[in-house]
């Protein structure tokens, strides 16, 4: 249903999650419902100055069954349509929200507009739903521009709560109050009130002038996570470290980066670093950073050849994984890249 004349309108993707979703009478579990029951809900939409266009997944699906075929569909989707909109929504549930956020800010280059993700944690048809202002307000920032016409926030974000944040750097922290997700080491980018106030220092610009917007849509999902906990087993290291079919483990290390220091650990760590295997290291800590160096049991994480990935959520390091392996078949070249800043996902 677009008609793509305007070049100030919104093109609203609607892939599903609890915001579009109903109650079975019945079983009483929510399920998705169609689209034009949405914009019913929120006639306000029809209020602002900027048409909103929208586009509809088809299954709609519970974001906890979103797949990497998802972000390559809906990269693609904004590729087709980037020169027809100011900016792009995506309506997401908030189970993953992360996750597709952080893949998407990688897998689109040189973004000049904004792509906001958004849902809610009441369905938009109920009562006390937190989905009308958190879908109003995405729909202004997504068309808020500069006295020159430049999007004030070319970015990947989740807007939710009256907080605008980075998308990499987003965590689901509640899954039961409004107040769902925290940028733990990144400032907000934008916090709505009475009116809306964008937080230019905060803002990553990572078009590089005179190059075109572009997708990556080659994803190498080869990827395991490994979360440290007292007990855990050699066996347990073993299988995920050495196993076959795995190009690159995540270490859900302690505090500032700290593992076992057992010899039987630190040798696995050793041979999966000898066979090739990327190593890297992001912290169970909600906010701060990893450093090996503050530590003996660290050090010899970096002494074994992890590689360190400072202040990066679990989520934006699996994205960023997935995009740059995708593209690089040089596992040296993605431990390069894996330290340095991409997207504003890591603090430098
Ligand atoms: N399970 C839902 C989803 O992620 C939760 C939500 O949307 O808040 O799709």
């Amino acid at each position: 249903m677009s008609n793509p004349s305007n070049k100030s309108s919104v093109l609203l993707i609607y892939t599903g999650g609890t915001i579009g979703m109903k109650e079975d009478p019945k079983t009483k579990a929510l399920s998705p419902f169609d689209f034009s029951q949405i914009l019913q809900e929120v006639p306000e939409l029809g209020k602002f100055s900027s048409r909103v266009d929208s586009y509809t997944f088809d299954p709609l699906i519970d974001s906890s069954d979103v797949e990497p075929s998802l972000w390559i569909r809906l990269t693609e989707l904004i590729r087709d349509r980037y020169d027809d909109y100011a900016g792009f929504i995506v309506l997401h549930g908030t189970d993953t929200m992360a996750y597709s956020a952080s893949a998407l800010s990688f897998m689109l280059d040189h973004l000049r507009k904004p792509v906001i993700f958004t849902g809610s944690q009441l369905p938009i048809g109920s009562l006390r739903t937190d989905g009308k202002e958190n879908l109003i307000s995405a729909v202004e920032i997504a068309t808020a521009h500069d006295s020159k016409g430049a999007a004030i926030v070319p970015e990947v974000c989740i807007y939710f709560n009256s907080q605008l944040i980075r998308g990499n750097r987003a965590c689901k922290v509640n899954s039961t109050s409004f107040d769902a997700f925290r940028s733990p080491n990144w400032p907000t980018l934008a916090d709505a009130g009475i009116s809306i106030r964008f937080h230019e220092h905060a803002i990553h610009y990572s078009a590089v002038p005179d190059r075109k917007f572009q997708i990556h849509t080659t994803l190498d999902t080869r990827v395991a996570i490994l979360k440290i906990h007292p007990g855990i087993t050699e066996q347990v290291a073993r299988n995920v470290l050495l196993g076959d079919g795995i190009r690159a483990v995540i270490l859900e290390t302690y505090g500032s980066g700290n593992a076992i220091s057992k010899p039987w650990f630190t040798d696995i760590l050793r041979e999966a670093a000898a066979s090739g295997k990327i190593l890297l290291n992001i912290t169970q800590c909600l906010a701060g950073e990893v450093n090996m160096n503050l530590y003996s049991t660290g050090k010899a994480l970096a002494e074994a050849g992890v590689v360190g990935g400072g202040d990066m959520t679990t989520e934006g390091a699996l994205a960023k994984l997935f995009v740059l392996m995708g593209e690089y078949t040089d596992n040296e070249k993605v431990k390069e890249l894996l330290g340095q800043d991409l997207k504003g996902e890591i603090t430098k």
